[in-house]
């Protein structure tokens, strides 16, 4: 477990599941290329939760929350891909909590930055603020479809605000 870094996983998956290079980045066509379901989940199983990975008669299965909004979806699919992806085994729901950059649990903040990874790659991020003259946090959050909260701080990961 933990052979290697969110950030490295994330390279990997986008090297191999998104050869497009297309924008934005799929989470969902990335889950079913690499054998992973994804489905809204119903209410009752959620149980007011964002998201959720498990396995179903021992196939990957994300669920997640149908109601919230289209960036929040992309996000915690893609945070649930995370634990796919290294390897964190059958986890609990995932409510905001888990989901805030705050969190103090290991594995969910390693979710949190394959996630970020993954739907605003180092690539395409650094391209369009150095060769296309994005400026606005706005803009580039529309580019990548992700809240501008995650924009910003993907942003100052690549020390690029
Ligand atoms: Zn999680």
């Amino acid at each position: 477990m933990f052979l290697y870094t969110p950030e490295y996983t994330a390279n990997e998956v986008l090297a191999k599941h998104w050869s497009d290079m297309r924008l934005p980045v799929s989470p969902v066509v990335i889950a079913r290329r690499a054998g992973v379901d994804v489905r809204a989940g119903d209410p009752r199983e959620l149980e007011g939760a964002s998201g959720w990975y498990r396995l179903a008669h021992s196939r990957p299965l994300i669920l997640f929350n149908g109601s919230e909004s289209p960036t929040r979806q992309r996000f915690t699919i893609a945070h649930e891909l995370g634990h796919h992806f290294l390897e964190h085994g059958e986890r609990k729901r995932d409510t905001p909590s888990e989901f805030s950059a705050s969190t103090f649990d290991f594995v969910e903040a390693a979710a949190n930055r394959f996630a970020a990874d993954l739907l605003m790659p180092a690539t395409a991020v650094t391209w369009l603020v150095e060769n296309k003259g994005y400026v606005s946090i706005e803009a580039l959050a529309r580019e990548f479809l992700v809240s501008e909260v995650a924009m910003r701080y993907r942003l100052k990961n690549l020390r690029l605000i």
